[in-house]
């Protein structure tokens, strides 16, 4: 029987759903073990009866990496297949979040769509290439990725190996559509200072809560003229947004210091270091004291060509495996580990599931969805020369 069946994905992601891999998200963690580690055992198990090799990457005390190589026909880059092992909180999902619940074909649970149900179908494509008794036409690195919910550190560890890859694909809820092209994001933190003083005399000092409205409006316009310059067949606008404020520190004192929070989202075209030079130049005005945090973040965005041979091959296993044959190519306005690899080989972000489901009370993903995704990674592999 071929590993690719709802049952053996359902109850692998069952499995995997009940093994709470969550990100504490720079919240404190107590736990001595990484976030990953029963996961990684758990899926390391499953490859034990067959050749492949079998690394362990520790990316920091707390977050760790599965990583699985296989041999192919022939010498040269791999294929990576990469999906991440941890999941976002469920404080707001408490009950059954890891219960995982099988209904109507649908597997419920936090993790089951994003990313589980892509694992799951990265770990079926391969066992099939066991099971099957072939082997590959290129060798594959699959990557069980710990920490892509808060700082990438997973994907980051493996990029830094320098494995030489022949092209990516990277397990996100996509519907099984191939995207090309998604944003990139860089976060800081800009400072606006004044003077405080008596706020029954605010003439004499200098409002910072006044200025940082000044910087909201100027970080507004930007975005306008950021819009008009840069513009995506398969991505939206470029979006400057403050996500969080803070300033003053009494309430009868006019505030001396005021700090925004700030995720620019770059489009493909946009270098992100560049981009926010740009932006720090826009915002230094007569009158206006401004300062700015190093980047917390920077993540490129993902610009693969639609001309791409190995992206417009994967669109066509797409297509067939899954009877849509007006597919196409699409683009993200959210950010995946594939930011990691723009550049260094040709990498398209695929999955089973929708996006809308991830982080949602009553996550979930469609079984047959992943059973689809098996068959397509498990063409992928097999393709090529
Ligand atoms: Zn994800």
């Amino acid at each position: 029987m071929s590993p690719i069946c709802v049952e053996r994905a359902a109850r692998l992601l069952s499995d995997l759903v009940a093994i709470r891999t969550v990100n504490p998200m720079g919240r404190p963690y107590t736990s001595r073990e990484p976030v990953e580690r029963q996961a990684v055992e758990y899926i390391a198990e499953l490859f034990r009866p067959y050749d492949v090799a079998v690394e362990r990457l520790a990316a920091s005390p707390i977050h760790e990496s599965l990583l699985i190589t296989v041999a192919g026909r022939q010498r040269g880059p791999h294929t990576l297949l990469e999906s991440h092992l941890d999941t976002v909180p469920a404080d707001d999902w408490p009950e059954t979040a890891f219960s995982p619940r099988l209904c109507d074909g649908r597997l419920y649970g936090r993790g089951s769509c994003d990313d589980k149900g892509s694992l799951v179908a990265m770990i079926l494509a391969v066992l099939e290439i066991f099971e099957a008794g072939d082997r590959p036409p290129l060798p594959v690195a699959l990557l069980a990725a710990g920490d892509e919910e808060y700082a990438q550190t997973g994907i980051r560890q493996f990029v830094a190996l320098d494995y030489p890859l022949a092209r990516a694909v990277i397990g996100e809820p996509t519907r099984l559509q191939p995207i090309l092209q998604h944003k990139g994001v860089i976060r800081w933190e800009i400072t606006v200072h004044g003077r405080s003083a008596h706020s029954s005399q605010p003439e004499r000092g200098r409002d910072a809560i006044a200025g940082a409205v000044s910087v909201i409006q100027r970080l507004a316009e930007h975005q306008r003229r950021l819009g008009e310059r840069f513009v995506s067949r398969l991505v939206t606008a470029p979006t400057i947004t403050v996500t969080m404020i803070h300033g003053g520190r009494t309430c009868n004192a006019v505030a001396d210091q005021c700090t925004l929070s700030v995720d620019f989202r770059v489009i493909p075209g946009m270098s992100p270091t560049e981009s926010r030079d740009e932006l720090i130049s826009w915002l230094a005005t007569p009158g206006l004291e401004v300062s700015h945090s190093e980047a917390q973040v920077i993540a490129s965005p993902l610009a693969t060509s639609p001309d791409d041979p190995f992206a417009l091959a994967a669109l066509e296993i797409c297509r067939r495996v899954t009877g849509r044959d007006d597919l196409q190519f699409g683009g993200a306005p959210y950010g995946t580990d594939a930011a990691w690899l723009a550049g260094r080989t040709s990498a398209i972000v695929l999955g089973p599931g929708g996006i809308e489901h991830a982080h949602a009370v009553d996550e979930h993903i469609e079984l047959a969805d992943v059973v689809s995704a098996a068959q397509i990674y498990h063409q992928i592999l097999m393709s090529g020369s």
